[in-house]
């Protein structure tokens, strides 16, 4: 077993422990197999105490003044700066991401959590002016405890955008982080716990996730169900929610269109949207995944998108000058494989790689589709790999038709050159979050979130904590 990695426990009323039965998990080292820690699942019996530590921690930190709240956010924050180096090599070895990437991650995280302890001091209600006499206000109040649901792809970032909006808000939280990376959440929890949060007011525990998210959902003690991940077990989740009558926010998948227009510079477009499409390996739920290029750049275009791939060095994320780490599980190794044998099958050319990579680790190959058939997997099925499949168009049009017929509607990127162009993609696209010129990713002061089957609520901006927050009516007749 690796030394370096992370002690893995649940976080439950204030204390670390493994689970009532004892049953753990193996965690992977997405680079070279092995077997790095085991993680702790837990029983019904943990999820029980985690909630009822839940509500008793809701009522401590709803009462703690806003400016301690702040003030223990911003202890946490900093720990989590100091730490970035450590939690990146964690995060590296559970996920597989490059040094580098999964140091800022963390950093960028910490980040985050003080934007969200600075915005929770303007959760401001209002006071209306009233016919009669009474004072009629609205007041913003946490929802209270919150059962949450994070995937594996940020490790640092997923659950930390859970945990500071809820917390931000003043409500409890008990969040079940991936098993896959439990490292980095353990790490995370710690610097609130050693800050000063109250018992009980964050929980973390891990297991098997249907059955946790079934026993959270349907307790009466939850009042907010909060995932990200895919779409479909994102509409299981919702439905069980709204069985029990809670409101969701669900951040899902999506399978985001770049269309360069015939004005755009093909050699920027390309270089920037094969910097974004290889980040973390592809496995972004924003990250672009349809190449939609006017036909009169297209050889320009495919020509650069291909340099840039070659230039790509994979290899283990701990290792100096690795620009791409591994796929985090072998699950979306063969996802590729699958999709590749399908583009190929219907007439597709495969420019650069195509495969695995003949080493020990899930490692795929930066890859290159052209003449990709639009009823091709690649086009409809969200990607979440290293695979760019790369088309042409005529007619802009046609183009956002294309990039609007699949369910998704996370993320879209535009290059062109006039505004004229860029304000018809800006209407046109039906996506939440969109790009132009560029293929930059989320920041705290601004929402993230999806259309259609995406997903509803936000993540970040003053959007981020509206949905950890009830609104209250009071009318006070004056004696
Ligand atoms: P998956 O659909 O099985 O799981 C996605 C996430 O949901 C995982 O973290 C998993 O632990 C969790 N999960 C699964 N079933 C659950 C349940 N019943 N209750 C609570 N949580 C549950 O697939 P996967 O193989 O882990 O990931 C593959 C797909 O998931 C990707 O292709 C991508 O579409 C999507 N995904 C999206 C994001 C995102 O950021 N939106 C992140 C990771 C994965």
């Amino acid at each position: 077993m690796t030394q370096q990695y992370a002690d893995l426990q649940m976080y439950i009323a204030g204390e670390w422990c493994s689970g009532a039965t004892g049953r753990t998990e193996p965690v992977l080292d997405p680079a070279t197999e092995e077997v790095i820690g085991r993680v702790p699942l837990a029983a019904a019996a943990d999820l029980d105490r985690a909630l009822a530590a839940a509500v008793t921690g809701f009522e401590a930190w709803r009462s703690t003044p806003i400016a301690e709240r702040t003030a223990v956010l911003h202890t946490a924050a900093g720990l989590l700066a100091e730490r970035a180096g450590p939690v990146g090599r964690v995060m590296t070895l559970e996920q597989g991401k490059p040094l580098a990437e999964a140091t800022g991650e963390a950093r960028r995280v910490a980040g985050s959590l003080r934007w969200h302890a600075d915005d929770a001091r303007r959760a401001y209600g209002r006071i209306i002016p009233s016919a009669d006499d009474t004072v009629l206000s609205v007041r913003r109040e946490p929802v209270g405890p919150v059962a949450a649901f994070v995937p594996w792809n940020f490790p640092a970032g997923s659950p930390m955008r859970k945990i500071a909006a809820a917390l931000a808000a003043g409500c409890s939280i008990v969040i079940k982080a991936s098993e896959e990376t439990p490292g980095t959440a353990c790490e995370i929890v710690r610097c609130f716990a050693e800050a000063g949060v109250p018992a009980g007011a964050l929980n973390l525990v891990f297991g098997e996730p249907a059955e946790v998210s079934a026993h959270l959902i349907a307790a009466p003690a939850v009042r907010l169900v909060a995932f990200t991940g895919s779409v479909p077990v994102g509409k299981l989740l919702a439905a069980r929610a709204g069985a029990e009558m809670k409101p969701t926010l669900m951040e899902l998948g999506g399978h985001a269109p770049v269309i360069a227009c015939a004005d755009a510079d093909p050699v920027d477009a390309a270089r920037r949207a094969a910097r974004a499409k290889f980040a973390n390996a592809g496995q972004v739920c924003t990250s672009p995944s349809r190449f939609l290029v006017h036909e009169s750049l297209i050889g320009e275009f495919t020509a650069e998108f291909v340099r840039a791939a070659d230039g790509i060095v994979v290899g283990n994320g701990l290792d100096e000058g690795v620009t791409m780490g591994p796929m985090a599980n072998e699950r979306r190794v063969k996802a590729m494989e699958e999709l590749v044998a399908d583009a190929v099958s219907r007439g597709a050319d495969v420019v650069r790689g195509g495969a695995r990579l003949d080493r020990p680790g899930f490692f795929f190959a930066p890859t290159v589709l052209t003449d990709v058939p639009p009823d091709a997997r690649v086009m409809r099925e969200e990607p979440f790999g290293p695979i760019a499949p790369i088309v042409s168009f005529t007619d802009l049009d046609d183009a956002l038709a294309t990039a609007n017929s699949l369910p998704y509607g996370l993320a879209a990127y535009g290059f062109t050159r006039s505004s004229a162009t860029a304000e018809r993609l800006v209407r046109g696209f039906e996506a939440g979050i969109l790009s132009i010129n560029h293929c930059g990713g989320s920041v705290h002061e601004a929402p993230s979130g999806g259309f259609k089957e995406s997903g509803h609520g936000r993540e970040g901006g003053p959007e981020g904590l509206e949905g950890y927050l009830v609104t209250k009516r009071v009318s006070h007749l004056l004696r």
